[in-house]
Protein backbone atom coordinates (compact mmCIF):
# COMPACT_ATOMS: atom_id res chain seq x y z
CA UNK A 1 0.00 0.00 0.00
CA UNK A 2 2.87 2.30 1.02
CA UNK A 3 4.61 1.41 -2.40
CA UNK A 4 1.56 2.08 -4.12
CA UNK A 5 0.92 5.18 -2.21
CA UNK A 6 4.66 6.47 -3.25
CA UNK A 7 4.11 5.48 -7.06
CA UNK A 8 0.92 7.86 -7.15
CA UNK A 9 2.61 10.69 -5.39
CA UNK A 10 5.47 10.50 -7.56
CA UNK A 11 2.71 10.41 -11.05
CA UNK A 12 0.55 13.44 -9.86
CA UNK A 13 3.09 15.30 -9.08
CA UNK A 14 5.08 14.55 -12.65
CA UNK A 15 1.45 15.02 -14.52
CA UNK A 16 0.25 18.02 -12.14
CA UNK A 17 -2.44 15.81 -10.93
CA UNK A 18 -1.47 14.68 -7.52
CA UNK A 19 -5.18 13.45 -6.31
CA UNK A 20 -6.51 11.51 -9.46
CA UNK A 21 -3.86 9.86 -8.97
CA UNK A 22 -4.28 8.80 -4.88
CA UNK A 23 -7.84 8.35 -6.07
CA UNK A 24 -6.80 5.58 -8.35
CA UNK A 25 -4.15 3.99 -6.29
CA UNK A 26 -7.09 4.12 -3.11
CA UNK A 27 -9.35 2.32 -6.12
CA UNK A 28 -6.81 -0.53 -7.13
CA UNK A 29 -6.27 -1.17 -3.62
CA UNK A 30 -10.13 -1.54 -2.84
CA UNK A 31 -10.47 -3.71 -5.79
CA UNK A 32 -7.51 -5.83 -4.98
CA UNK A 33 -9.07 -6.61 -0.99
CA UNK A 34 -12.67 -7.32 -3.19
CA UNK A 35 -10.99 -9.75 -4.88
CA UNK A 36 -9.27 -11.46 -1.96
CA UNK A 37 -12.22 -11.66 -0.47
CA UNK A 38 -14.38 -13.64 -3.12
CA UNK A 39 -11.27 -15.66 -3.56
CA UNK A 40 -11.57 -16.48 0.37
CA UNK A 41 -15.52 -17.25 -0.09
CA UNK A 42 -15.29 -19.66 -2.96
CA UNK A 43 -12.68 -21.76 -0.91
CA UNK A 44 -14.23 -21.72 1.92
CA UNK A 45 -17.48 -23.13 0.56
CA UNK A 46 -15.73 -26.31 -0.83
CA UNK A 47 -16.64 -29.33 1.72
CA UNK A 48 -12.67 -30.24 1.20
CA UNK A 49 -9.46 -28.24 1.84
CA UNK A 50 -9.11 -28.08 -2.15
CA UNK A 51 -6.21 -25.58 -2.91
CA UNK A 52 -5.28 -22.67 -1.00
CA UNK A 53 -5.51 -19.53 -2.97
CA UNK A 54 -2.31 -17.76 -2.75
CA UNK A 55 -1.99 -13.77 -2.20
CA UNK A 56 0.74 -11.94 -0.41
CA UNK A 57 0.92 -9.30 1.93
CA UNK A 58 -1.75 -9.49 4.52
CA UNK A 59 -4.11 -11.47 2.62
CA UNK A 60 -1.49 -14.29 2.42
CA UNK A 61 -0.84 -14.55 6.12
CA UNK A 62 -5.11 -15.08 6.59
CA UNK A 63 -4.97 -17.54 4.23
CA UNK A 64 -2.65 -19.46 6.10
CA UNK A 65 -3.98 -19.12 9.40
CA UNK A 66 -7.44 -19.68 7.91
CA UNK A 67 -6.30 -23.03 6.22
CA UNK A 68 -4.62 -24.16 9.36
CA UNK A 69 -7.97 -23.74 11.44
CA UNK A 70 -9.74 -25.28 8.92
CA UNK A 71 -7.15 -28.45 8.59
CA UNK A 72 -7.61 -28.84 12.46
CA UNK A 73 -11.41 -28.92 12.71
CA UNK A 74 -11.47 -31.51 9.64
CA UNK A 75 -9.07 -33.75 11.34
CA UNK A 76 -10.55 -33.85 14.22
CA UNK A 77 -14.28 -33.93 12.02
CA UNK A 78 -13.14 -36.93 10.70
CA UNK A 79 -11.47 -38.49 13.83
CA UNK A 80 -15.27 -37.84 15.82
CA UNK A 81 -17.08 -40.03 13.03
CA UNK A 82 -14.62 -42.63 13.18
CA UNK A 83 -14.98 -42.77 16.74
CA UNK A 84 -18.88 -43.05 16.06
CA UNK A 85 -18.74 -45.48 13.39
CA UNK A 86 -16.78 -48.20 15.83
CA UNK A 87 -18.97 -46.78 18.43
CA UNK A 88 -22.32 -47.90 16.33
CA UNK A 89 -20.62 -51.20 15.20
CA UNK A 90 -19.80 -52.03 19.15
CA UNK A 91 -23.42 -51.56 20.04
CA UNK A 92 -24.59 -53.39 16.88
CA UNK A 93 -22.35 -56.35 17.95
CA UNK A 94 -23.67 -56.43 21.52
CA UNK A 95 -25.92 -59.51 22.17
CA UNK A 96 -28.28 -57.28 24.14
CA UNK A 97 -31.21 -55.32 23.18
CA UNK A 98 -29.88 -51.58 23.28
CA UNK A 99 -32.35 -48.78 22.10
CA UNK A 100 -31.15 -45.36 22.78
CA UNK A 101 -34.09 -42.63 24.22
CA UNK A 102 -34.54 -39.07 23.38
CA UNK A 103 -36.46 -36.58 24.57
CA UNK A 104 -39.99 -37.82 25.61
CA UNK A 105 -38.82 -41.60 25.28
CA UNK A 106 -38.65 -41.43 21.78
CA UNK A 107 -36.36 -43.64 20.37
CA UNK A 108 -33.14 -42.59 18.11
CA UNK A 109 -31.71 -45.88 17.36
CA UNK A 110 -31.21 -49.84 18.21
CA UNK A 111 -29.43 -52.74 17.33
CA UNK A 112 -30.15 -55.49 15.99
CA UNK A 113 -31.01 -57.81 19.08
CA UNK A 114 -33.42 -54.89 20.10
CA UNK A 115 -35.55 -56.64 17.17
CA UNK A 116 -35.36 -60.11 18.15
CA UNK A 117 -35.93 -59.42 22.38
CA UNK A 118 -38.40 -56.21 22.11
CA UNK A 119 -39.66 -56.95 18.51
CA UNK A 120 -38.89 -53.52 17.43
CA UNK A 121 -39.41 -53.33 13.45
CA UNK A 122 -35.91 -53.12 11.00
CA UNK A 123 -36.32 -49.74 10.57
CA UNK A 124 -39.68 -48.27 11.36
CA UNK A 125 -39.47 -47.68 14.96
CA UNK A 126 -37.20 -44.74 15.06
CA UNK A 127 -38.94 -41.37 15.93
CA UNK A 128 -41.88 -44.05 18.03
CA UNK A 129 -42.51 -43.21 21.77
CA UNK A 130 -40.98 -46.27 23.51
CA UNK A 131 -44.04 -47.00 26.11
CA UNK A 132 -46.27 -47.21 22.91
CA UNK A 133 -44.31 -50.09 21.47
CA UNK A 134 -43.56 -51.78 24.99
CA UNK A 135 -46.82 -51.80 26.40
CA UNK A 136 -46.43 -54.38 29.69
CA UNK A 137 -47.74 -52.81 32.60
CA UNK A 138 -44.69 -53.14 34.98
CA UNK A 139 -42.52 -51.20 31.75
CA UNK A 140 -44.65 -48.31 31.81
CA UNK A 141 -44.78 -47.97 35.01
CA UNK A 142 -40.66 -48.37 35.55
CA UNK A 143 -40.56 -45.72 32.66
CA UNK A 144 -43.04 -43.65 34.26
CA UNK A 145 -41.10 -43.43 37.28
CA UNK A 146 -37.64 -42.94 35.18
CA UNK A 147 -36.08 -46.44 35.48
CA UNK A 148 -34.28 -47.02 38.70
CA UNK A 149 -31.00 -48.77 40.10
CA UNK A 150 -31.96 -52.48 39.67
CA UNK A 151 -33.74 -53.83 36.59
CA UNK A 152 -37.14 -55.28 36.09
CA UNK A 153 -37.90 -58.50 34.49
CA UNK A 154 -41.18 -59.03 31.91
CA UNK A 155 -42.04 -61.29 28.87
CA UNK A 156 -40.49 -60.19 25.58
CA UNK A 157 -43.23 -58.42 23.72
CA UNK A 158 -41.64 -60.71 21.05
CA UNK A 159 -42.18 -63.84 22.51
CA UNK A 160 -43.94 -64.10 25.44
CA UNK A 161 -42.28 -67.85 26.56
CA UNK A 162 -38.77 -65.66 26.95
CA UNK A 163 -37.95 -63.69 29.82
CA UNK A 164 -36.43 -60.25 29.69
CA UNK A 165 -34.29 -58.45 32.46
CA UNK A 166 -35.20 -54.89 31.37
CA UNK A 167 -32.51 -52.01 32.36
CA UNK A 168 -33.20 -48.00 31.85
CA UNK A 169 -30.16 -45.88 32.80
CA UNK A 170 -30.17 -41.48 31.87
CA UNK A 171 -27.14 -39.96 30.46
CA UNK A 172 -26.72 -36.94 29.06
CA UNK A 173 -29.91 -34.41 29.02
CA UNK A 174 -33.11 -35.84 28.91
CA UNK A 175 -31.23 -39.13 27.44
CA UNK A 176 -31.72 -42.57 27.95
CA UNK A 177 -30.87 -45.70 27.57
CA UNK A 178 -32.67 -49.13 27.70
CA UNK A 179 -30.93 -52.55 27.43
CA UNK A 180 -33.04 -55.92 27.60
CA UNK A 181 -30.93 -58.91 28.31
CA UNK A 182 -32.63 -62.65 27.53
CA UNK A 183 -32.67 -64.01 31.21
CA UNK A 184 -35.06 -67.26 30.10
CA UNK A 185 -32.90 -69.92 31.38
CA UNK A 186 -32.17 -68.37 34.58
CA UNK A 187 -35.58 -67.42 35.42
CA UNK A 188 -36.77 -70.94 34.51
CA UNK A 189 -34.22 -72.59 37.29
CA UNK A 190 -35.70 -69.32 39.80
CA UNK A 191 -39.02 -70.55 39.16
CA UNK A 192 -37.99 -74.54 39.90
CA UNK A 193 -36.20 -73.30 42.79
CA UNK A 194 -38.88 -71.64 44.13
CA UNK A 195 -41.17 -74.97 43.47
CA UNK A 196 -38.91 -77.30 44.48
CA UNK A 197 -38.72 -75.17 47.99
CA UNK A 198 -42.92 -75.20 48.09
CA UNK A 199 -43.46 -78.87 46.91
CA UNK A 200 -41.06 -80.38 49.40
CA UNK A 201 -42.31 -78.38 52.12
CA UNK A 202 -45.76 -79.31 50.94
CA UNK A 203 -45.37 -82.90 51.08
CA UNK A 204 -43.26 -82.54 54.63
CA UNK A 205 -45.96 -81.49 56.28
CA UNK A 206 -48.50 -84.43 56.47
CA UNK A 207 -45.81 -86.67 57.76
CA UNK A 208 -44.64 -84.13 59.97
CA UNK A 209 -48.30 -83.40 61.48
CA UNK A 210 -48.70 -87.66 61.84
CA UNK A 211 -45.18 -87.39 63.75
CA UNK A 212 -46.22 -84.47 66.00
CA UNK A 213 -49.48 -86.13 66.40
CA UNK A 214 -48.29 -88.90 68.04
CA UNK A 215 -45.44 -87.35 70.09
CA UNK A 216 -47.98 -85.37 71.74
CA UNK A 217 -50.05 -88.09 72.81
CA UNK A 218 -47.12 -89.83 74.42
CA UNK A 219 -45.84 -86.80 75.93
CA UNK A 220 -49.34 -86.39 77.28
CA UNK A 221 -48.47 -89.78 79.30
CA UNK A 222 -44.76 -88.79 79.75
CA UNK A 223 -45.33 -89.81 83.76
CA UNK A 224 -45.97 -93.77 82.18
CA UNK A 225 -42.63 -93.41 80.53
CA UNK A 226 -38.80 -94.27 82.13
CA UNK A 227 -37.18 -91.59 83.31
CA UNK A 228 -34.62 -91.70 80.54
CA UNK A 229 -36.89 -91.87 77.77
CA UNK A 230 -39.46 -88.36 78.97
CA UNK A 231 -36.58 -86.20 78.28
CA UNK A 232 -36.27 -87.76 74.79
CA UNK A 233 -39.88 -87.87 73.82
CA UNK A 234 -39.88 -83.70 75.32
CA UNK A 235 -36.81 -82.81 73.11
CA UNK A 236 -38.68 -84.50 70.09
CA UNK A 237 -41.45 -83.21 69.89
CA UNK A 238 -39.74 -79.67 70.55
CA UNK A 239 -37.72 -80.10 67.22
CA UNK A 240 -40.39 -81.37 65.61
CA UNK A 241 -42.76 -78.04 66.32
CA UNK A 242 -39.74 -75.81 65.12
CA UNK A 243 -39.64 -78.30 61.46
CA UNK A 244 -43.33 -77.61 61.32
CA UNK A 245 -42.77 -74.02 62.20
CA UNK A 246 -39.71 -73.91 59.54
CA UNK A 247 -41.73 -75.92 56.58
CA UNK A 248 -44.77 -73.35 57.54
CA UNK A 249 -42.61 -70.43 56.90
CA UNK A 250 -40.69 -71.96 53.70
CA UNK A 251 -44.55 -72.62 52.37
CA UNK A 252 -45.21 -68.71 53.21
CA UNK A 253 -42.56 -67.55 51.75
CA UNK A 254 -42.88 -69.13 48.45
CA UNK A 255 -46.69 -68.10 48.21
CA UNK A 256 -45.70 -64.99 48.44
CA UNK A 257 -43.10 -65.43 45.95
CA UNK A 258 -45.16 -66.80 43.61
CA UNK A 259 -48.26 -64.38 43.74
CA UNK A 260 -50.49 -66.82 44.99
CA UNK A 261 -51.27 -64.99 47.47
CA UNK A 262 -53.66 -62.75 45.48
CA UNK A 263 -56.85 -62.04 46.96
CA UNK A 264 -58.08 -61.97 50.41
CA UNK A 265 -57.71 -58.35 50.93
CA UNK A 266 -59.17 -55.87 53.55
CA UNK A 267 -58.81 -52.68 55.53
CA UNK A 268 -56.53 -54.48 58.33
CA UNK A 269 -57.02 -52.45 61.90
CA UNK A 270 -53.76 -52.45 62.65
CA UNK A 271 -53.95 -51.09 66.25
CA UNK A 272 -56.47 -54.27 67.09
CA UNK A 273 -53.41 -56.46 65.87
CA UNK A 274 -50.76 -55.05 67.28
CA UNK A 275 -52.78 -55.29 70.46
CA UNK A 276 -53.34 -58.58 69.98
CA UNK A 277 -49.46 -59.35 69.56
CA UNK A 278 -48.57 -57.12 71.97
CA UNK A 279 -50.73 -59.82 74.47
CA UNK A 280 -49.10 -62.78 73.14
CA UNK A 281 -45.44 -61.17 73.37
CA UNK A 282 -46.33 -60.82 77.06
CA UNK A 283 -47.23 -64.14 77.31
CA UNK A 284 -43.88 -64.89 75.34
CA UNK A 285 -42.19 -62.87 77.95
CA UNK A 286 -43.45 -64.34 80.82
CA UNK A 287 -43.52 -60.82 82.35
CA UNK A 288 -39.87 -60.28 82.22
CA UNK A 289 -39.91 -57.08 79.14
CA UNK A 290 -41.47 -53.83 79.61
CA UNK A 291 -43.97 -53.98 76.55
CA UNK A 292 -45.10 -50.67 75.30
CA UNK A 293 -47.65 -49.92 71.84
CA UNK A 294 -47.97 -46.15 70.93
CA UNK A 295 -50.52 -46.29 67.52
CA UNK A 296 -52.60 -44.32 65.26
CA UNK A 297 -56.27 -46.17 65.66
CA UNK A 298 -57.27 -44.27 62.43
CA UNK A 299 -54.64 -45.44 60.08
CA UNK A 300 -55.38 -49.31 58.35
CA UNK A 301 -53.74 -51.26 56.08
CA UNK A 302 -55.39 -52.32 52.74
CA UNK A 303 -53.75 -56.04 52.40
CA UNK A 304 -53.89 -59.71 53.76
CA UNK A 305 -54.34 -60.12 58.03
CA UNK A 306 -51.90 -63.27 57.70
CA UNK A 307 -49.12 -61.30 56.04
CA UNK A 308 -49.60 -58.27 58.15
CA UNK A 309 -50.03 -60.62 61.46
CA UNK A 310 -46.49 -62.10 60.51
CA UNK A 311 -45.15 -59.15 59.50
CA UNK A 312 -45.34 -57.84 63.25
CA UNK A 313 -45.16 -60.86 64.82
CA UNK A 314 -41.91 -61.29 63.95
CA UNK A 315 -40.40 -58.29 64.64
CA UNK A 316 -42.35 -58.16 68.01
CA UNK A 317 -41.12 -61.67 68.95
CA UNK A 318 -38.10 -61.12 67.78
CA UNK A 319 -37.16 -58.08 70.02
CA UNK A 320 -38.94 -60.37 72.83
CA UNK A 321 -36.43 -63.23 72.51
CA UNK A 322 -33.32 -61.34 71.89
CA UNK A 323 -33.74 -59.02 74.49
CA UNK A 324 -32.41 -59.93 77.90
CA UNK A 325 -35.29 -59.90 80.58
CA UNK A 326 -36.40 -56.10 82.32
CA UNK A 327 -34.97 -54.83 78.79
CA UNK A 328 -37.77 -52.27 76.90
CA UNK A 329 -39.41 -52.88 73.76
CA UNK A 330 -41.20 -49.86 72.27
CA UNK A 331 -43.93 -50.93 69.36
CA UNK A 332 -44.84 -47.64 67.36
CA UNK A 333 -47.53 -47.26 64.10
CA UNK A 334 -48.04 -44.08 62.94
CA UNK A 335 -47.89 -41.68 59.87
CA UNK A 336 -44.95 -40.68 58.56
CA UNK A 337 -45.23 -38.14 55.80
CA UNK A 338 -47.22 -39.72 52.95
CA UNK A 339 -47.27 -43.52 54.11
CA UNK A 340 -47.25 -44.76 57.58
CA UNK A 341 -44.37 -46.54 60.30
CA UNK A 342 -44.46 -49.57 62.32
CA UNK A 343 -41.44 -49.72 64.32
CA UNK A 344 -39.87 -52.12 66.91
CA UNK A 345 -37.04 -50.38 69.15
CA UNK A 346 -35.64 -52.53 72.06
CA UNK A 347 -32.88 -52.25 74.09
CA UNK A 348 -30.91 -55.62 73.85
CA UNK A 349 -27.83 -56.54 72.93
CA UNK A 350 -27.68 -54.79 69.16
CA UNK A 351 -26.56 -55.99 65.79
CA UNK A 352 -22.42 -55.88 64.83
CA UNK A 353 -22.79 -53.32 61.20
CA UNK A 354 -21.86 -56.34 58.87
CA UNK A 355 -24.58 -58.62 59.52
CA UNK A 356 -27.35 -55.92 58.84
CA UNK A 357 -26.82 -56.42 55.39
CA UNK A 358 -27.61 -60.36 55.67
CA UNK A 359 -30.05 -60.37 57.95
CA UNK A 360 -32.95 -60.21 55.69
CA UNK A 361 -31.44 -64.18 53.85
CA UNK A 362 -33.08 -67.08 54.66
CA UNK A 363 -31.44 -68.75 57.69
CA UNK A 364 -29.22 -66.28 58.25
CA UNK A 365 -28.46 -66.15 62.11
CA UNK A 366 -25.78 -64.11 63.96
CA UNK A 367 -25.99 -67.10 66.64
CA UNK A 368 -27.19 -69.86 65.04
CA UNK A 369 -27.16 -71.76 68.52
CA UNK A 370 -28.98 -68.71 70.19
CA UNK A 371 -31.75 -68.80 67.52
CA UNK A 372 -32.10 -72.36 67.48
CA UNK A 373 -32.71 -72.71 71.36
CA UNK A 374 -35.59 -70.04 71.09
CA UNK A 375 -37.54 -71.78 68.29
CA UNK A 376 -35.93 -69.35 65.05
CA UNK A 377 -36.41 -70.69 61.95
CA UNK A 378 -33.84 -67.95 60.39
CA UNK A 379 -36.65 -67.16 58.30
CA UNK A 380 -38.29 -64.41 60.16
CA UNK A 381 -36.83 -61.38 58.93
CA UNK A 382 -37.05 -62.58 55.20
CA UNK A 383 -40.55 -62.77 55.25
CA UNK A 384 -40.44 -59.12 56.84
CA UNK A 385 -38.65 -58.18 53.95
CA UNK A 386 -40.93 -60.03 51.26
CA UNK A 387 -44.44 -58.90 52.79
CA UNK A 388 -42.99 -54.87 53.11
CA UNK A 389 -41.72 -55.11 49.14
CA UNK A 390 -45.21 -56.82 48.25
CA UNK A 391 -46.62 -53.08 50.43
CA UNK A 392 -44.19 -51.58 47.81
CA UNK A 393 -42.78 -50.66 51.32
CA UNK A 394 -39.00 -51.12 53.26
CA UNK A 395 -37.48 -52.44 56.02
CA UNK A 396 -34.95 -50.33 57.48
CA UNK A 397 -32.45 -52.00 60.38
CA UNK A 398 -30.54 -49.38 62.10
CA UNK A 399 -28.35 -51.25 65.51
CA UNK A 400 -25.57 -50.58 67.72
CA UNK A 401 -24.03 -53.32 69.64
CA UNK A 402 -24.60 -53.13 73.18
CA UNK A 403 -27.25 -49.94 72.79
CA UNK A 404 -29.80 -52.09 71.21
CA UNK A 405 -32.35 -52.06 67.89
CA UNK A 406 -34.50 -50.69 65.58
CA UNK A 407 -36.45 -52.18 62.91
CA UNK A 408 -39.23 -49.98 60.97
CA UNK A 409 -41.10 -50.94 58.30
CA UNK A 410 -42.07 -47.81 55.55
CA UNK A 411 -46.13 -48.85 53.96
CA UNK A 412 -46.34 -46.23 51.03
CA UNK A 413 -49.60 -44.16 51.29
CA UNK A 414 -51.17 -46.04 49.01
CA UNK A 415 -51.71 -49.18 50.91
CA UNK A 416 -53.10 -47.09 53.74
CA UNK A 417 -57.26 -46.43 54.50
CA UNK A 418 -57.94 -43.73 56.90
CA UNK A 419 -60.46 -44.81 59.62
CA UNK A 420 -63.09 -42.43 60.69
CA UNK A 421 -65.25 -43.15 63.14
CA UNK A 422 -67.23 -46.31 61.49
CA UNK A 423 -66.22 -48.58 59.03
CA UNK A 424 -67.99 -47.58 56.49
CA UNK A 425 -66.15 -44.20 57.15
CA UNK A 426 -62.99 -45.64 55.67
CA UNK A 427 -61.33 -43.85 53.10
CA UNK A 428 -57.92 -44.38 50.54
CA UNK A 429 -55.24 -42.26 51.82
P1 LIG B 1 -34.60 -66.19 63.76
O1 LIG B 1 -35.65 -67.20 63.55
O2 LIG B 1 -33.24 -66.78 63.96
O3 LIG B 1 -34.97 -65.17 64.80
P2 LIG B 1 -34.83 -63.99 61.91
O4 LIG B 1 -34.77 -63.97 60.43
O5 LIG B 1 -36.08 -63.50 62.55
O6 LIG B 1 -34.48 -65.46 62.34
O7 LIG B 1 -33.62 -63.13 62.47
C1 LIG B 1 -32.33 -63.32 61.93
C2 LIG B 1 -31.27 -63.01 62.97
O8 LIG B 1 -31.29 -61.62 63.28
C3 LIG B 1 -31.53 -63.68 64.30
O9 LIG B 1 -30.98 -64.99 64.34
C4 LIG B 1 -30.82 -62.78 65.27
O10 LIG B 1 -29.46 -63.12 65.35
C5 LIG B 1 -30.93 -61.40 64.63
N1 LIG B 1 -31.98 -60.55 65.26
C6 LIG B 1 -33.24 -60.42 64.84
N2 LIG B 1 -33.91 -59.54 65.61
C7 LIG B 1 -33.03 -59.11 66.55
C8 LIG B 1 -33.10 -58.18 67.67
N3 LIG B 1 -34.23 -57.52 67.95
N4 LIG B 1 -31.98 -58.00 68.39
C9 LIG B 1 -30.85 -58.65 68.10
N5 LIG B 1 -30.70 -59.53 67.09
C10 LIG B 1 -31.77 -59.76 66.32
Amino acid sequence: MIAATLLALLLGWLTGRPLLFLLLAVLGYLAWHLYNLLRLRRWLRQAELGSLPVSSGIWGSVFDGIHRLRAGSLRRRKRLNRLLKRFYKLAAALPDATVMLGEHDIIEWYNRPAQRLLGLQPSGDVGQNIGNLLRHPDFREYLARGGGDEPIEIPSPADADRMLSVHLVSYGRNRRLLTARDVTRLYRLEQLRRDFVADVSHELRTPLTVIAGYLEAVSDSADELPAQWRRSVILMEQQTRRMQQIVDDLLFLARMENGRQSGGEEPVDVMELLTAIREEAFTLSGGGHSLTLEADASLFVKGRRDELRSLFSNLIFNAVQYTPAGGKIAIRWYRAGQGARFEVRDDGPGIAAHHIPRLTERFYRIDVGRSRAKGGTGLGLAIVKHVMSRYGGRLEIESEVGKGSLFSCYFPGEVLVLFQGNKSGLEGC
